[in-house]
């Protein structure tokens, strides 16, 4: 196996550069953009892709969820990187720790930020509990790590049919947590922040996880890792117990380990364009399908029910007074997407 070398990289720095594969006849207003949000949103409701990524609706106010998966990601990252730079692990921690809060701060909507809500599992000081159990809970490991948050453009091929000039590049964009060795192996790592009880069969779904399988593929591509292996690392968040009884901080973290061959990559691969090319179809003809099943109810509810569910002339009006128009920004809000999609 061929090995990328650990880096350093500045912990001071804010975002590293995209790393792309694109060549300088693509001209990325004609392009088609997607990440795994994306995609996964088509997949699951074509309306719910309409009103997103096509009318620009959001609802209005920040979410607890995603706020909190960013804040917990931002303190990680910043404490690998510190770790990364040669500093200690109680300095590294701090320093992380330091980034979470401003993080957090800066993500959570301003009914978390007041002192009523310590007790919520989305709180400041939970959040810090979580942070500081796992640090410790994975510091015994000895990772190595080769690239910490890497976000990338990868050109994945061209759709063709009824659209202007017959055929649009298409180019899929993400960030990777972190390509890490452990054991003599490489791994893509991912950090999903779950509300759900971590249990093997939450783990398993990651096998068929669109984004998941993506970096792993950019990882090949873009950065010649040389690895068929991701690590998911599930952190658990729950509020911290009353009793003794409860469930220790260190069974708030488990790892699974996910392995694809060569030919499962390239199915993704197609069945990304696939999706692509269906994306373009609906854009051409403006027919969106409703989902009215379980996804209009799943994770505590879709976000765009109430406008689904309102009678047509009266949700322009709902429009006005619940939500506000967005306008997705590929890689600036990658993480945002990311995590609003996974987290409860
Ligand atoms: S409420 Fe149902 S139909 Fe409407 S966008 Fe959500 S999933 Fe789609």
């Amino acid at each position: 196996m061929t090995q990328a070398p650990p880096i350093k990289s500045d912990v001071s720095i804010g975002k590293p550069s995209v790393v792309k594969n694109l060549t300088d006849e693509i001209d990325l207003k004609k392009a088609m953009i997607l990440d795994a949000h994306l995609i996964k949103t088509f997949r699951a409701c074509e309306q719910k892709f309409n009103w997103f990524e096509e009318l620009h609706v959001i609802g209005r106010g920040k979410m607890a969820a995603p706020g909190f998966g960013i804040s917990m990601h931002t303190g990680i990252e910043f404490f690998r990187r510190s770790k990364m730079a040669g500093e200690s692990f109680t300095s590294a921690l701090s320093t992380g720790k330091a980034a979470l809060i401003e993080a957090y701060n800066r993500n959570m909507p301003s009914e978390n930020l007041q002192e009523v809500m310590v007790d919520d599992k989305r709180s400041l000081p939970n959040a810090l509990r979580i942070y500081d159990g796992y640090c410790k809970h994975y510091e015994p490991f000895g990772y190595t790590f080769h690239y910490i948050e890497i976000p990338f453009a990868l050109y994945i091929g061209q759709i063709s049919g009824d659209v202007p000039g017959g055929t649009k590049d298409v180019i899929y964009v993400g960030i990777i947590d972190a390509v890490l060795e452990h054991r003599a192996r490489v791994y893509v790592n991912d950090l999903k922040t779950t509300g759900w009880t971590l249990n093997e069969n939450w783990l398993e779904g990651f096998r068929m996880d669109q984004g998941l399988i993506g970096y792993t593929v950019a990882a090949k591509e873009l950065l010649g890792v040389d690895t068929q292996y991701a690590l998911v690392h599930g952190i658990w968040v729950q509020k911290e117990p009353k009793t003794d009884k409860a469930k220790k901080i260190d069974d708030y973290f488990k790892s699974k380990e996910i392995y694809w061959q060569d030919e499962q990559l390239r199915e993704w691969h197609r069945h990304t364009l696939l999706t692509a090319q269906r994306i373009e179809e609906r854009r051409a003809d403006g027919e969106w399908t409703m989902d009215f099943g379980q996804n209009c109810g799943a994770f505590g509810g879709c976000s765009y029910r109430a406008l689904c569910a309102a009678p047509l002339g009266f949700r322009h009006r709902l429009i006005e007074l619940d939500y506000e128009q967005a306008f997705w920004t590929p890689l600036e809000d990658e993480r945002l997407q990311k995590m609003s999609a996974l987290e409860i």
